[in-house]
């Protein structure tokens, strides 16, 4: 199984990843953009230096090339050594950052994605939180990757309109999970809907 997370900044996307892939033996646990040598040195060349170095059509070509190695490298061996695979944040992202945030490029991620990633999760969790509440715990957390400091609130009330259309187009395979809440209350409704008991 191929289980993504996905959501705005500092939604706790990453905290409950890593809780569900502690409760399941078989599972790897990576990320994007990175999750392989080579697409952890793309993800420096994008989230490093000066903001306005890649055009809106440079980016998405990066973080496709990225999701590309990712895959190859990473993600289709686990798969087909049958184990489960997480992942903070996969096309998904891709879809509204690069896709609707900057330009509408939407069409030109789409046809990227057909044609070099192709492949969907069989299970989404979007982790939906208050924008002013993830912007605020992003801004207090260290992390020079981050892009708090260029998107601001507007952005990340953009991005979470977004991840919530994305949520209803693809209804299939996404759950919306309120992230407004303890850790432990978002971790024990995630594994419900995996069909794991509640942690004790
Ligand atoms: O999820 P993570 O914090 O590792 O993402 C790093 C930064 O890259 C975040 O600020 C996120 O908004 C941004 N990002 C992006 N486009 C993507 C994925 C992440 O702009 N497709």
């Amino acid at each position: 199984r191929f289980i993504t997370f996905e959501g705005i900044d500092g939604s706790g996307k990453s905290t409950q990843a890593r809780l569900l892939a502690e409760r399941l033996p078989d599972a790897i646990l990576t990320r994007e953009p990175g999750g392989s040598p080579g697409a952890e040195e793309i993800r420096a060349l994008v989230l490093t230096g000066d903001p306005g170095r890649w055009s809106p059509e440079t980016e998405l070509l990066l973080f496709t090339a990225a999701r590309r190695d990712h895959l190859e490298k990473r993600i289709d061996p686990a798969l087909a050594a049958g184990r489960t695979v997480i992942c903070d944040r996969f096309a998904d992202s891709t879809r509204i950052y690069q896709g609707a945030t900057r330009g509408d490029l939407r069409e030109k991620v789409d046809t990227l994605h057909r044609l070099m990633i192709g492949r969907e999760p069989d299970l989404t969790f979007i982790i939906d939180m208050d924008p002013a509440a993830a912007l605020s715990r992003g801004l207090a957390r260290p992390d020079a990757e981050s892009r708090f400091e260029d998107f601001g609130l507007e952005m990340q009330e953009r991005v979470r309109a977004g991840f919530l259309a994305l949520a209803r187009q693809y209804s299939d395979r996404c759950r919306v999970i309120d992230g407004n809440r303890a850790v432990e209350a978002i971790a024990a409704d995630i594994a419900t809907q995996m069909g794991l008991a509640a942690p004790g």
